[in-house]
């Protein structure tokens, strides 16, 4: 039961019943001793996004983080978007002040999470997948020197319009500009003739739900795997696992060197939301430890 004073704060989305947010959100609550609660808001289909972001700013929410589906359609309910958000194209995190204004903190939460490994940014990177998460990465790699660049995508000509849409204003281009060679391939292409990357990968990153709902990877990813793992190499799985993902296995098998899931990055990305919120960073280590003991 809230308290007046309680800051309450939310997750919109869908099939939010495995969501680890409410576990983080509240470990930052108890690190910085302030008292808040963090819902759970399940939003049925898109009609109904408008009218529960009336509702929960006129019930006293300070800020959502908001997930898949969302991350598009509560574009245009709001009054100002942050530059993050404008960069990233989609929304993550929503602070009423009292209008409602967007935020996207996937991009530097992956980029802190990155910086973490300590990479070199030498070598080329492999980007799995072509939506809001690939965005973040391609950003995020960009920003940490990366200068060579794959997008693999089961839709090539839509990892197009990704990039394209990426490198469309200035602003966005001197952000990218960093990557030198952002080429496309198909999964199909990741192995045989045409492949003709693999020696100088460094960092692959998987941007896609493969692994997520079930543990069939399929076959060309797999020999992708063992053709590029070795030594100096560095897998990260967006996907997040109670102990690691299958994605994360199978670079393990190959021989990566760094491997990590994504539970960082979610960390990293909450941290940066609760900020905005409550204008206080959290460390992060009660979360991190809370997950694990519920891992
Ligand atoms: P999204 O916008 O729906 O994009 C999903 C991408 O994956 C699309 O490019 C889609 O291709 C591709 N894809 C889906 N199934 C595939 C398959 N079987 N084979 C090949 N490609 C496939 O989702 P998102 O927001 O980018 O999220 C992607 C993943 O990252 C999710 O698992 C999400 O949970 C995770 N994520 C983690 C964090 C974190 O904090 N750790 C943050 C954000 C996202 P099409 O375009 O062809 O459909």
């Amino acid at each position: 039961m809230a308290q007046d004073g309680d800051i309450l704060l939310g997750l919109l989305g869908q099939s939010l019943g495995h969501s680890l947010s409410p576990v983080i959100h509240q470990a930052f609550f108890d690190e910085l001793g302030l008292s808040g609660r963090y819902d759970k808001i399940e939003v049925p289909d898109a009609a109904s996004v408008p009218s529960t972001l009336e509702d929960l700013s006129a019930s006293g929410y300070r800020g959502l983080n908001v997930t898949i589906p969302y991350k598009l359609t509560v574009l245009p309910q709001l009054a100002a978007l942050d530059d993050s958000a404008t960069l990233a194209g989609a929304v993550n995190t929503i602070k009423f002040d009292p209008t409602p204004t967007g935020y996207n903190t996937d991009i530097s939460g992956l980029a802190e999470a990155l910086y973490q490994l300590d990479l070199s940014g030498e070598g080329r990177v492999v980007v799995l997948g072509n939506g809001g998460a690939a965005r973040a990465a391609v950003i995020a790699v960009s920003t940490l020197g990366f200068k060579s660049l794959q997008v693999v995508s089961r839709d090539p000509a839509k990892a197009r319009g990704m990039l394209d849409q990426l490198l469309q204003t200035a602003e966005r281009q001197s952000l990218i500009a960093n990557c030198r060679q952002a080429g496309l391939t198909s999964f199909e292409q990741l192995v045989g003739p045409g492949a003709d990357f693999h020696g100088d990968v460094s960092l692959v990153i998987n941007a896609t739900p493969i692994g997520q709902k079930d543990d069939h990877i399929p076959d060309n990813l797999l020999q992708f795997f063992k053709s590029v793992g070795g030594p100096g190499k560095c897998f990260v799985d967006l996907v997040y696992g109670k102990a690691g993902t299958p994605l994360t296995g199978v670079a393990q098998q190959a021989g990566f060197e760094r491997i990590a899931d994504g539970m960082e990055m979610l960390i990293q990305q909450a941290r940066l939301a609760f900020k905005i919120w409550t204008g206080q960073l959290p460390d992060g280590q009660l979360a991190r430890k809370r997950l694990n003991e519920k891992a």
